[in-house]
């Protein structure tokens, strides 16, 4: 009778001999990916549907970060058939303007993959023109439902903004830009949780009303543009 234990000591024999087989012939190459189309198909049935209208979209990133709060995430579309895909064309339904600061990066706060969310990330989601233009293009070209503008706790770029010392090189420049949205706190460094929703609620409002795309898609109710702020210790993102 084959015991357990002589079982398994063959069965490693066997790989054994398996692989040093392998190791003596010339090793194949591996075979190309499928074509795209191939995998199609099935990728359709398996993924989630598309967000079609901005609450879909927000109930999507609610549902990410609650998995993500409760350590339960899913990191969803990061396979190889979703690479395939998406590098036929991005799809994201979500745009997410956030700090650039490394505890903040949306796709794992969210618990999105490839192709989901659309980033544009400056310290303290300072905009600029070309933070704007990439904006109009997610909505206009790439038809995301939703930017969430989203500030956090600890924010070192709304904390420079509040101080009152001046900051070398182009920091200062990059502070100028959020220090109107926060000017009332300025001097009062025990305001910095104060001051970064306000920089965000104020950043929304300037996406709002940025003319000719962001605001007339507000207005027709084609995207929503919402402020967000991220717990660093929980991963709990709040919608203001
Ligand atoms: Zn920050």
């Amino acid at each position: 009778m084959i015991t357990k234990r002589s079982f398994v000591a063959t069965a490693i024999f066997i790989a054994l001999l398996a692989v040093s087989s392998c190791q003596n012939t010339e090793q194949k190459p591996a075979p190309p990916p499928p074509a795209a189309e191939a995998y199609n198909a099935p990728a359709v049935e398996v993924l989630p549907p598309y967000p079609q209208t901005p609450d879909e979209a927000i109930a999507r990133l609610k549902e990410g970060n609650a998995r993500f709060v409760n350590d339960k995430s899913a990191h969803p579309n990061r396979d190889d058939t979703r690479k395939i895909i998406q590098a036929q064309q991005q799809t994201p339904f979500a745009s997410i303007m956030s700090c650039s600061d490394s505890r903040v990066p949306s796709e794992i706060v969210f618990d999105q993959g490839l192709g989901d969310l659309f980033i544009v990330r400056t310290a303290g989601q300072a905009p600029a023109v070309a933070s704007y233009g990439s904006l109009e293009f997610s909505v206009a070209v790439l038809g995301v439902k939703v930017i969430v503008v989203m500030g956090h706790e600890k924010c070192g770029a709304v904390k420079g903004a509040i101080g009152t010392e001046k900051l070398p090189g182009h920091i200062e420049d990059l502070v100028n830009i959020i220090r109107p949205g926060v000017k009332e706190y300025v001097g009062k460094p025990d305001k910095l949780e104060e001051a970064a929703r306000a920089n965000v609620l104020a950043e929304v409002e300037t996406l709002k009303k940025l003319n000719p795309i962001l605001s007339q898609y507000v207005q027709e109710g084609k995207i929503k543009i919402i402020p967000a702020y991220y717990r660093l210790e929980t991963g709990q993102v709040e919608f203001l």
